[in-house]
């Protein structure tokens, strides 16, 4: 489980992120969802550890990671990342990207990258290289390395706003099943309401650094807190 406890980021003298308080369950999709601005990749970055908050504390687990003087490093906090420029290495087969995501370890015919390959449904891709591979194949690469060393908490920033809507959705249903299989926490950020609707088990409706509403999809879409929170979700029926 990820808690944010209160975590409030400055850069130099605003306040970015202000007092954000937030928790995934094992297993759990929560979305933060706001307009461009607003803070959503900030706190992503603070969670990676790539980011230092100005105060609060972030636990995995029960244990605090980052706070009160303490801070694990980003590859000590078992934390999995899928951002939007996922990035694979163009000199590497898919099965050596995804081992890399085993400690770096050069275990390309180890099982589990097999077993992960498979998974995503790119069990005969594993000797071809990335220029190869369509947008969408590349992606699940991605996702197959970003899981191989099993991480707790998985951070997507906007991870599918590059791909044509129709594949889109089959990706984004297919990723977000199989980290709740793996008992993942993923934390998911998107400017789509309809994303959130779609996916979420939990949204987090963040304005200005701040969280304005929490709880699940319906809730949210029934009783907006305010007129801007409907006017967000207004054109979804
Ligand atoms: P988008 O939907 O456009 O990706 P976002 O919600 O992810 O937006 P952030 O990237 O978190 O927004 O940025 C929040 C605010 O913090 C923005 O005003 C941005 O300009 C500012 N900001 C982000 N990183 C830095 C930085 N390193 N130094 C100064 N300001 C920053
Ligand atoms: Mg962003």
């Amino acid at each position: 489980r990820l808690e944010l406890k209160n975590i409030c980021k400055e850069f130099a003298g605003r306040q970015v992120v202000s007092d954000l308080s937030l928790s995934v369950a094992p297993g759990q999709v929560t979305c933060l969802l706001g307009p461009s601005g607003c803070g959503k990749s900030t706190t992503l970055r603070i969670i990676a550890g790539v980011e230092r908050q100005t105060s609060g504390e972030l636990w995995v687990d029960g244990q605090l990671i980052c706070g009160d003087g303490l801070r694990v490093p980003p590859e000590g906090r078992s934390i999995g990342l899928m951002f939007q420029d996922f990035a694979l290495f163009p000199h590497l087969s898919v099965a050596q990207n995804v081992a890399f995501g085993l400690n770096g370890k050069k275990s390309e015919n180890s099982p589990r990258v097999h077993e992960l390959l498979a998974r995503v449904g790119l069990a005969d891709f594993g000797a071809k290289y990335p220029h190869e591979l369509s947008g969408g194949e590349q992606q699940r690469v991605a996702l197959a390395r970003a899981l191989a060393p099993r991480p707790k908490i998985m951070l997507m920033d906007e991870p599918f706003s590059g791909l044509d809507d129709r594949l889109r959705d089959g990706i984004r249903d297919q990723t977000l099943s199989l980290l709740k299989e793996e008992g993942t926490a993923v934390l998911l950020v998107t400017h789509e309401p309809h994303e959130a609707m779609r996916m979420a088990d939990e949204i987090a409706l963040m304005r200005n650094g701040r969280i304005v509403q929490q709880g699940n999809p319906y809730n949210i879409y029934n009783a907006p807190v305010d007129k801007a929170a409907a006017g967000f979700f207004s054109d979804i029926n």
